[in-house]
């Protein structure tokens, strides 16, 4: 693709960089990124994302912009409270940047649409706000063999694990199943600091670059433990599990499973 002096000067501080370049930068332009969630942490996930220039974003949500939203969902405008939210961010992602190629799916993540809808991506994000959706965010990125940044948020911190098919841990070797909802409040439930989510959402756009452009050293085998409260940042290893049901030997999750199916399985871990 040929530069034009616009893309020189938009995408200058990248290219200084040794590790991106202006090779780095192209590669860049021809990738593509899914964000699940178009909330606290696809916020910032999305705008970092098409500021690094990456050429085609997906964004799929299936929920709508609600008041109690806007202390951390910034990609969102007063004005677009009621509307859904997977219009409602593309139509900021392009006004941020106009040539971005932009997916929007105002529809839930699904057993039925997730499989196709991450296998044409080159690097998932996960910033949904339920575990159900964050174990199918789990299986199917196994299943098509996409690399996945995991990450939850709550209160005043985050986590997040670099899912990378076949070469480290996934969600299911941590946790192997579903926990419990009385384990697993929701921000509704137990509150979130704004920047909180944004801070977790702009490490998992960090994190999705260096996947895109195979540099540095991504959390793979490693969880990333924020407690902003306390001021600390650890890194926890998490081993792979050959018993995984996802990624084991001789895995149990051959397909997504369905919302009902995850629900039950959460129903019985409580
Ligand atoms: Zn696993």
């Amino acid at each position: 693709m040929p530069w034009t002096d616009q893309d020189i000067l938009r995408y200058s501080r990248n290219i200084l960089l040794k590790e991106i370049g202006p090779s780095g930068q192209e590669k860049l332009f021809s990738s593509s990124a899914l964000v699940v969630g178009a909330g606290g942490l696809g916020s910032p996930a999305l705008l970092y994302l098409a500021g690094a220039g990456v050429g085609r974003i997906g964004v799929i949500d299936g929920d709508r912009v609600d008041l109690s939203n806007l202390n951390r969902q910034w990609i969102h405008k007063e004005a677009a409270v009621g509307r859904e939210k997977a219009d409602s961010a593309g139509e900021m992602l392009l006004a941020f940047r106009s040539e971005l190629r932009l997916e929007a799916h105002a529809e839930a993540l699904t057993a039925e649409n997730a499989l196709e809808l991450f296998r044409r991506h080159d690097v998932v994000i996960d910033g949904s706000d339920n575990f159900p959706t964050k174990y199918l965010c789990n299986d199917a990125a196994i299943l098509a063999k996409v690399p996945l940044v995991h990450a939850g948020a709550l209160r005043f911190g985050g986590q997040i694990l670099t899912i990378v098919p076949g070469r480290g841990p996934c969600l299911r070797c941590l946790l192997p199943e579903i926990p419990p909802r009385k384990d697993a409040p929701t921000c509704s439930e137990a509150g979130i600091l704004g920047a909180a989510a944004g801070v977790i959402g702009s490490w998992q756009a960090a994190e999705a670059v260096k996947i895109l452009l195979k540099i540095g050293d991504p959390l793979t085998g490693r969880l990333l433990v924020v407690d902003i409260l306390e001021a600390t940042v650890t890194t926890l290893t998490v081993p792979r599990d050959p018993d995984c049901p996802a990624c084991g030997k001789s895995p149990r999750i051959r397909a997504p499973l369905t919302a009902s199916e995850y629900d039950l399985e959460r129903s019985c871990a409580s």
